[in-house]
């Protein structure tokens, strides 16, 4: 059984039904009704070690997937990603500590010039640096073709229906549906923020929580040729650190935090060319904000870079939660306290780039078998 219809479920089901099991996955809304459909949209490669690992395997996995299928698609090559500054040091001390670490990544800085040559689109008087990662996809349709191939292997698909979990002491007998039990032999909680609800009649605390993004749709006249992001000051010393694994503790808010009042502040630019549209994002706040109250300050902000967006008509706005655990890295293995259940959730700003590898090392789990996880992701460590 699979809970959890996002990209990480339905990855898991495709590698579960793939291995001969039985698979019912069920999802309470519809597939990729979370963060998994309302996402910017990048596979990309994560600036945290644990996390690469994850995301490297995860790209053969989708090339895979795009090869059998006729929803997803993702280029033969990155589009590139540009992070930009208008500070020459900032762009200088990104492109130092991403060429310490990631040298595959081929970091270049380009001055004023050189970044309106690579990207038309940009502001004047910018710097960049150019990191040849990204490859933009439409949000959802890693996780349709997932479900698709789980379903072409013989899974069962049931959307609409929240599932909890049955337990007969200290292990998972199934889960019930309507209050209908469905017995099965082990259950993966790929529930996203929500899987701190699903896993409550355990006695593991999941210390993840929901973080909220909205996203802008908006056609501009020319599409840009890269993935674009802002530089936040300090990028450098925060990319050293990630990359070191030095992962900051997250600072959870008061539970019943007030939505905040919309502002530029609050949105860390980032500006991808999905197929059909573009996606401007993003914002990163405690409680679920309104969506719409948001669109004038993410434009207003992505428009500081990219002046083109501020004339783009719109087409739509996404919101939704990352599912953000304490300390950055999602949580995969086996429950600790509790048997017959894998937790496969925490995924943060990188699902869609790490997700298919998690769900396959899920998948896994509950077929019994001794797949190698990082210890750095086992959920044991906040037992
Ligand atoms: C604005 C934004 C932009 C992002 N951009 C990127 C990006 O460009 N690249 C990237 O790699 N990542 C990105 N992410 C992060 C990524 O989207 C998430 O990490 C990923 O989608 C999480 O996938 P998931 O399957 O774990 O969870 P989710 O997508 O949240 O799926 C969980 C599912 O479980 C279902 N569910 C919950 N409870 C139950 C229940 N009791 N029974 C049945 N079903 C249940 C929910 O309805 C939901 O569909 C972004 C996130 C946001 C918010």
């Amino acid at each position: 059984m699979v809970v959890g219809g996002g990209i990480v479920g339905a990855s898991a089901a495709a590698f579960l039904a793939g291995a001969g099991a039985r698979v019912l996955l069920v999802e309470r809304d519809g597939l990729a009704a979370g963060a998994s459909g309302a996402n910017a949209g990048g596979i990309w490669h994560p600036v945290d070690p644990v996390l690469v690992a994850l995301y490297r395997a995860s790209l053969p996995l989708y090339r895979e997937l795009a090869a059998g299928s006729n929803v997803f698609r993702m280029g033969e090559r990155p589009a590139g990603l540009l992070e930009v500054a208008s500070s020459e040091a900032a762009v200088r001390d990104e492109a130092a500590a991403m060429a310490e670490w990631y040298p595959e990544l081929t970091p270049a800085v380009l001055d004023p010039a050189a970044l309106r040559q690579a990207e038309p689109a940009v502001a004047d008087g910018l710097w960049g640096c150019l990191l040849d990662l990204g490859y933009p996809i439409a949000p959802a349709s890693g996780t349709y073709a997932f479900a698709s191939l789980a379903e072409s292997r013989g899974a069962v698909v049931r959307m609409g229906r929240a599932a909890t979990l049955a337990l007969a002491g200290d292990s998972v007998i199934g889960v019930r549906l309507d209050g209908e039990l469905i017995p099965c032999g082990a259950v993966v909680a790929a529930a996203g923020p929500w899987t701190p609800g699903l896993l409550a009649p355990t006695e593991f605390r999941v210390p993840i929580r929901p973080l909220w993004g909205v996203v802008v749709e908006v056609e501009p006249a020319t599409p840009l040729r890269h993935i674009v992001e802002e530089i936040d000051s300090g990028a450098g010393a925060a990319t050293r650190e990630a990359a070191a694994g030095r992962s900051r503790p997250d600072r959870a808010p008061a539970p019943d935090a007030a939505p905040e009042p919309p502002s530029v502040e609050r949105v860390h630019v980032s500006v991808v060319p999905t197929p059909g549209v573009t996606a401007a994002g993003a914002t990163q706040l405690d409680a679920e904000p309104d969506p719409a109250a948001w669109v004038e300050p993410v434009l207003l902000q992505a428009g500081r870079l990219l002046p083109g967006l501020l004339e783009a008509p719109i087409r739509g706005v996404r919101c939704c939660p990352r599912p953000l655990s304490a300390d950055g890295r999602p949580l995969i293995g086996a429950v600790p306290g509790t048997r017959g259940l894998v937790i496969a959730a925490g995924h943060g700003p990188w699902g869609i780039s790490t997700g298919p590898e998690s769900g396959r090392l899920a998948a896994d789990l509950a077929l019994g078998r001794a797949p190698a996880i990082p210890a750095e992701l086992d959920p044991a460590r906040f037992a």
